[in-house]
């Protein structure tokens, strides 16, 4: 890690008694100064690149110690502050580091970013001036298919060949929008108006600043699976080449807390306790052990009463549950967890 300051320094002097003036060094993180102005290319023509910050896992730090007072220092290095702070959600401290950025994102993808409502933001003016001539390019084997599973998701490809033929229909669309732009503003029609029929795909530009725990918000929600692929290529990159250069403790405390944990409902803690336990968790699966083959199969039946009770396991048509959303998630944490799904073989089993 590289920061430049000693981030307990103020805070090793209660705040009253801190008057007297002292030379301060400004927190900075010299792997981010390394790439401030960099553009760091996402999708065909779009980039973000740090254009200031503010701060670094030290000012973290240096703000929680204000608040635990001195004590607290002996007890925690800094990292296990920071892992601390971010396992119990005590954010404040995060607030101190800020980040302006400057991206260029096409409008669909700005649509969804620009409902983080905690930024602050200025984007191009395209009533001020001429639409950015460039628009997002679909390659032909990157069309892909509508999730069977999630309304807003999508999953697996078109084949090649008629990728290449929306490619194409797509390139026709997005010249002959252009075209259509252009010869309004001929015409003199105001920019204002001119643009109304310019497709979504049309890149735009703004500078964006945040500070790191909202940022974190924002890469929580859009590095994860539900967001959308184009949305999530900006925050794969914003957290990989940004966040982790700036600011590398949070950002494995992030990774380990945020992004790869994993949350269980009060439901999948008992369906988990009944697989383990049996129906009485505090008995436990005396004599049977949770190891044993009986004691799995006890587990398996007590978790799928659970289910059951829980309105999970509504039988369907062609012999298989229902669908079910909440059921759903708690089959894939199980399995990411090792698990056999106990109700796997359906109703008719
Ligand atoms: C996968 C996915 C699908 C989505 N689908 C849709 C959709 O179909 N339709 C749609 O309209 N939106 C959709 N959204 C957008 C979503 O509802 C949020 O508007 C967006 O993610 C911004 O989240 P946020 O409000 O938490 O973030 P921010 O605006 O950055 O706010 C951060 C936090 O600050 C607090 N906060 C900010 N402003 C207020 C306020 N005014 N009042 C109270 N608390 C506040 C909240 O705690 C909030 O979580 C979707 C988002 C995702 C990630």
């Amino acid at each position: 890690m590289s920061t430049s300051t000693d981030p307990t320094r103020e805070s090793e002097a209660p705040a009253a008694a801190s008057q007297t003036p002292e030379s301060l060094v400004r927190p900075s993180s010299e792997d981010l100064d390394g790439i401030l102005g960099k553009p760091f290319k996402v999708l065909d023509d779009g980039f973000i690149r740090v254009v200031d910050y503010m701060g670094n896992d030290g000012s973290i730090v240096q703000a929680a110690r204000v608040s635990y007072g001195q004590g607290t220092k002996r007890v925690h290095e800094d990292r296990g502050l920071i892992r601390y702070l971010l396992r119990h959600r005590h954010t404040t401290p995060f607030e101190m580091c800020e980040i302006k950025l400057h991206v260029r994102v096409p409008m669909d993808c700005w649509r969804q970013w620009i409902r983080h409502r905690t930024a602050n933001v200025n984007e191009y003016s395209t009533r001020y001036s001429e639409a950015i001539d460039a628009s997002q390019r679909t390659p032909a084997d990157e069309w892909r298919t509508q999730s069977a599973g999630n309304r807003q998701g999508s999953e697996g490809r078109l084949d090649a060949e008629l990728g290449r033929r929306l490619s194409e229909e797509e390139a026709e669309l997005q010249a002959r929008s252009r075209e259509i732009y252009a010869h309004r503003l001929e015409q003199g029609v105001a920019r204002e108006q001119a643009r109304k029929d310019l497709p979504l795909s049309t890149y735009t530009e703004a500078y964006w600043k945040v500070d790191l725990h909202n940022l974190l918000h924002f890469l929580a929600l859009r590095m994860d699976s539900h967001a959308q692929l184009e949305i999530r290529e900006y925050a794969r990159i914003l957290g990989e080449e940004v966040v982790r250069r700036w600011c590398p403790l949070t950002w494995e405390a992030f990774l380990d807390y945020r992004t790869e944990s994993l949350q269980l409902t009060r439901l999948e803690v008992a369906v988990l306790q009944a697989l383990q336990l049996g129906d009485d968790p505090k008995a436990g699966t005396e004599g049977s052990g949770a190891g044993s083959e009986a004691g799995s199969v006890a587990g398996s039946e007590a978790a799928t009463r659970k289910a059951e009770s829980f309105g999970w396991l509504e039988p369907g048509k062609s012999g298989k549950w229902k669908r079910n959303r909440e059921r759903a998630e708690c089959e894939a944490k199980l399995t990411r967890l090792g698990f056999q799904i106990p109700w796997a073989d359906g109703p008719s089993a």
